[in-house]
């Protein structure tokens, strides 16, 4: 698993290299570190290894995680699944829950710019602009120059977090242009720009808006247009916008099954507090994770702030119907305290028994009993 997630990391690192056509030896450190530990491992398996790091990447993308070289304990990735999308020869979803397994990564920073953004509204005591601010990057996570520039004019409060949503925002790279005629895509499902694949198609990086058919066209975006566009940082939009829109979706649908919700209550302490009319209040955190054994592994009970009496992480119903295993999994790796931690189900489940409390049906919330 050292390994795995090694690759995976460097794999991200290379990703971000600006232009790959400039890419020169030596390799990166890590690279080059990745690369001595894979080729040291399959002689030692007397394997054929990869003999540059451009082959080692050639590898991510044909092999699957299931199908290399070493044994990879069961479960920790769904079978079929690749470090690199073949389509695009982007780092996927899982890749990215790879590299930051460890906490020390991409999700740490993306971490840090929230609580970053949590602190200053906090001792502004601004609540109204840290729920903007999430609305922002989930309903917006492309914007030109002047819409940038012109957010604080928008009678949210966000002037306050100026320096904050500038430094989330980067000029979209390259690779999601069309560069024959200087275009970029967006999504029509969650707005993200979409990927260029080697065919010249258009896919989105969520497998998510995958998982619900053909690709949908969004707004169109010139390279210049309005100063430029730029796109959400890959750790925010991966660890907060994606699970956004199921956050805000299943608060829409929880009260109109009649419990009484809140959305990032105490500055995000969790995703959702659900007040039941039983008396009871329950904390839900809203995961999309490829792996449910990785997300086991960061499995934790966020802060009673604001208090509950049990925690559920809710994934969509696609993951547990793909990957029946996917709860045994999510378990097993969960470790230390968090056995006794938060339970997974899927957000229909959530939904499906919050209705029944409501209506008085007596059942007690048994999510064993849910699948
Ligand atoms: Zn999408």
């Amino acid at each position: 698993m050292p390994l795995l997630r090694a690759v995976a990391t460097a794999v991200v690192h290379l990703s971000h290299v600006d232009n790959p056509g400039t890419f020169a030896l030596p390799y990166p450190d890590s690279a080059q570190s990745v690369l001595d530990s894979m080729v040291l491992t399959c002689l030692l398996l007397k394997a054929e290894p990869p003999r540059s790091v451009p082959q080692l990447v050639d590898w991510c993308t044909v092999r699957t995680v299931d199908n290399w070289v070493f044994p990879i304990p069961p479960g920790v990735a769904p079978p079929g699944s690749h470090l690199v999308d073949p389509t695009t020869r982007q780092p996927t979803q899982l890749c990215y829950e790879w590299a930051d397994s460890d906490d020390t990564g991409l999700r740490r920073t993306g971490k840090e710019n929230m609580d970053a953004v949590a602190m200053i509204c906090r001792e502004e005591n601004c609540p109204d602009v840290y729920h903007a601010f999430r609305e922002l990057l989930i309903k917006n996570p492309v914007l030109t120059r002047r819409e940038l520039s012109t957010l604080a004019s928008r009678g949210t409060g966000l002037e306050l977090l100026q320096q904050q949503i500038q430094a989330v925002y980067l000029p979209a790279p390259a690779h999601h242009m069309n560069s024959r005629i200087g275009t970029f895509t967006a999504c029509g499902r969650c707005r993200f720009l979409l990927h260029r694949t080697l065919e010249g198609a258009l896919v989105c990086e969520r497998d998510a808006c995958r998982s619900r058919g053909p690709v949908r066209h969004g707004r169109e975006y010139g390279a210049g247009d309005s100063g430029g566009v730029f796109l959400l940082i890959r750790p925010l939009r991966q660890w907060v916008a994606s699970p956004g829109h199921a956050e805000m979706h299943l608060a829409k649908s929880l009260e109109s099954a009649g419990a009484t919700v809140q959305l990032w209550p105490s500055y995000g302490s969790y995703s959702l507090h659900i007040a039941l009319p039983d008396g009871r209040s329950w904390a839900v955190e809203i995961k999309d994770w490829a792996s449910g054994a990785l997300l086991g592994r960061t499995a934790a009970l966020p802060p009673q702030d604001p208090p509950y009496d049990r925690c559920v992480w809710a994934v969509p119903r696609g993951r547990v119907r793909a990957h029946h295993s996917y709860r045994d999994e999510f378990l097993r790796h969960s470790t230390g305290a968090a056995r006794s931690g938060p339970d997974l189900v899927s957000s229909d489940d959530l939904l499906r028994a919050v209705r029944t409390i409501v209506a008085g049906a007596g059942a007690p919330f048994a999510p064993e009993g849910l699948f």
